[in-house]
């Protein structure tokens, strides 16, 4: 379908990473003629860089453009001296030279035209590929030291739940076939987190939760927590959670 040669092909892949900085309408986000051969390392041919960039792909990128019904494109490539694209751009479409509402609509329907089917392979943004995933993401080793402080609040709190796990419902059993059960601040009591020590900021826990948590591996949702009367959570200390100290699963 696309008989769009190589130079044109080239220069269509230039003219689409510039129209990011092109304003319609206003030619001096527009490019001249002799900076494209600049940019594009192109030499001079044909004696003038006009006529030197039709023979380095600008003919048969307007013709493939004309051709195939696409945006007039090529209108972004100016004569710096006279601020225009030259009456050959506007003969190929059958317009007027002075037509500068039709050349305005083609730079802003260039600009929102999909041009990456038509992209040579190289220009288009590659997705990251195996290489890129398995590099080791940097990350500080962080030695944590977990302390299970056993307040009079966190008996409370566990009591209150009767030693059942709020986000899985388990309770382990003792020898002694009493109950165990962690109390979990939920913004770390002690620098730097400094939460404070009120039975909103607690969880009663078993000790995978309780261990998942501490090690950011769990992100809370209030809705996944069991519930009792005479205890509720502050959502902020949960929100502190999610953005401090949930890292996210690997
Ligand atoms: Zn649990």
């Amino acid at each position: 379908m696309s008989d769009l040669d190589e130079e044109g092909q080239r220069l269509l892949s230039f003219l689409v990473k510039h129209l990011k900085n092109v304003e319609p309408g206003d030619h001096h986000t527009y490019v001249g003629y002799r900076a494209v051969h600049k940019e594009l390392g192109l030499s001079l041919r044909g004696g003038t860089w006009g006529r030197s960039l039709k023979l380095h792909g600008l003919s048969s990128l307007a013709d493939w453009t004309e051709a195939e019904g696409k945006p007039a494109i090529t209108g972004i490539i100016i004569d710096t001296g006279t601020g225009t694209p030259g009456p050959g751009y506007f003969g190929l479409f059958g317009k007027a030279e002075d037509d500068t509402a039709w050349w305005t609509d083609q730079i802003r329907l260039s600009k929102e035209y999909d041009w990456t089917p038509h992209l040579p392979l190289s220009a288009i943004p590659q997705a990251p590929t195996a290489s890129d995933i398995d590099a080791p993401a940097e990350r500080e080793e962080i030695t944590t030291y977990r302390i299970i402080r056993d307040t009079n609040l966190s008996r409370r709190v566990k009591a209150l739940h009767h030693y059942k796990c709020q986000l899985c419902g388990y309770t382990m059993v003792l020898p002694d076939s009493s109950n165990y059960a962690e109390a979990h601040h939920i913004r770390p009591l002690g620098k730097p987190h400094n939460g404070p020590d009120v039975m909103e900021n607690i969880l009663c826990l078993c000790p995978n939760h309780h261990a998942e948590l501490d090690y950011g591996v769990y992100r809370i949702e209030s809705t996944d927590l069991a519930m009792v009367t005479g205890h509720t959570i502050g959502d902020d200390h949960i929100r502190y959670h999610n953005e401090s100290i949930y890292r996210g699963k690997p």
